[in-house]
């Protein structure tokens, strides 16, 4: 489990239901957020959604003159709680990754839609150092 900002325990955890951010290269479209409710929602369900947005994203930026490589992908929502009943900071948000999606199949996710609309992944960082493991 994630640590709380708070007490330092690991004992942060993902509300059974919330709102998803996708930030790419740093910046959220408007659009950019979906809800989940892990009740209704299978897994699949959530990782369809994060798919779907990130699509949007790269879509969004075909306007562009120059396609921005990608060198950041953060998955992000306030809707955690911390089992000591902690209070977070306002504005407090923590990753999903590893949570509802591991790493590993984001990357695969973001190299299957970079392949499509042909854009340069330069993320994560270490990516090369992962390829030739
Ligand atoms: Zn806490």
């Amino acid at each position: 489990m994630p640590y709380c900002p708070d007490c330092m325990n690991d004992t942060l955890k993902l509300k059974k239901n919330g709102v998803i951010e996708v930030f790419i290269n740093g910046k959220s479209l408007s659009t950019g957020r979906f809800i989940f409710n892990q009740i209704k929602d299978s897994q699949d369900d959530i990782k369809n959604n994060i798919y779907q947005k990130i699509e949007e994203y790269l879509l969004w930026c075909n306007n562009l003159q120059n396609k921005p490589p990608i060198t950041n992908i953060e998955l992000l929502t306030a809707d955690f709680f911390c089992e000591n009943q902690c209070t977070f900071m306002p504005g407090f948000k923590h990753s999903i990754i590893e949570i509802i999606i591991t790493q590993q199949e984001l990357i695969d996710l973001v190299t299957k839609l970079c392949v499509k609309h042909e854009y340069k992944l330069l993320w994560p960082k270490d990516k090369s150092d992962i390829e030739t493991i």
